[in-house]
């Protein structure tokens, strides 16, 4: 039986148009039923309103951003999350292996894809997908207008980042339930395994089990910096690869204060300030989301990733009809 999915999308969203996802839903009209979407709220109460009329499958186009607000409507109930990646960064869609703007692969993996639970964390009971940053890597982002962010790309975080390097940074501590508590001046938790993009910066984080896994970086400045590229480059932060002035844990709550004013961001946009006195809460939603994940996930290595490339793909079946031939 053919699947028609509903597809909630902000038809006036630009990445829509330079992802070349309009393009590629004008090739698969049979295949969703368009719900325009007006704001973030509306997007939410949309995917709410279809999982509670009993769809079993509700697709969202976007990047983290909208995939966040989909899931907000979606966690807890029976419906699965449909991704269409077509934002800047797709960490979450990468994460679960479906890759970035690969809508023919977003397409199989909801029609014959399996489904995954993926654990869902709030701060301060706003919800985020993949992860969260206090510290200076909230400030980056916080730097990052959406003007910058669509001409630059990633390039804008290393620009705004290096304005931020240069300041003094707060300590920031972080209290578990058992009354356990450590600090350091730029924390990152994570969800799953990467961080932006294609980086990877939790070696080992799974996004089932129960856990946000945290890194945190006791150091001043440019030499945070360094330590989030040195775990980058070695595909992830590992108790034997971080260096003394890194704590990596892991926990289903906790509670963070900071001695001076803080940025958060939440899976990478700019969530909020904390000033000293203040707290913000981290715990994890009872229910889970479910979403709709490729048999074969798109591979990791940047060489898989080549290989699996549409025109790479393309190329390589064209070459071996030719050898048979
Ligand atoms: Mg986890």
């Amino acid at each position: 039986m053919h699947l028609t999915v509903p597809l909630l999308i902000n038809p006036k969203a630009g990445s829509l148009f330079r992802s070349g996802l309009k393009s590629w839903l004008d090739d698969h009209r049979n295949d969703f039923t368009l719900v325009p979407t007006t704001s973030a709220e509306d997007l939410t109460a949309r995917a709410r309103e279809l999982a509670e009329a009993g769809e079993p499958v509700i697709a969202a186009a976007g990047g983290d951003g909208t995939l966040m607000n989909a899931a907000q409507g979606l966690v807890g109930t029976q419906a699965s999350l449909g991704i269409l990646p077509c934002g800047t960064m797709n960490v979450f869609s990468r994460e679960l292996g479906i890759g970035s703007r690969r809508f023919d692969i977003a397409l199989d993996a909801i029609q014959n894809g399996a489904r995954q639970e993926v654990d869902i964390f709030t701060v301060n009971d706003r919800p985020f997908l993949q992860m969260a940053g206090f510290g200076p890597d909230a400030s980056i982002v916080k730097l990052i207008t959406p003007k910058l962010k669509r001409n630059m790309g990633a390039a804008a975080h290393i620009i705004t980042g290096l304005q931020v390097a240069v300041r003094h940074h707060p300590l920031i501590t972080v209290t578990l339930p058992d009354g356990k508590s450590m600090s350091g001046t730029q924390i990152i938790m994570g969800n799953g395994k990467r961080y932006g993009g294609e980086a990877h910066l939790f070696a080992d984080a799974r996004y089932d089990d129960g856990k946000l896994d945290a890194a945190i970086i006791h150091q001043e400045s440019m030499p945070i910096l360094f330590e989030i590229l040195g775990c980058m480059l070695q595909r992830g932060a590992t108790r034997s690869n971080v260096s003394e002035f890194t704590n990596l844990c892991t926990f289903e709550e906790c509670e963070i204060t900071a001695e001076g004013t803080i940025d958060y961001q939440l899976d990478g946009d700019y969530a909020g300030t904390l000033h000293p006195g203040e707290s913000v809460v981290i715990r994890r939603i009872p229910g889970r989301l479910r979403v709709c994940i490729p048999r074969t996930p798109i591979p990791t290595t940047p060489l898989g990733r080549f290989m699996s490339h549409p025109m790479v793909y393309a190329w390589r079946s064209f070459l071996r009809r030719a050898k048979d031939f």
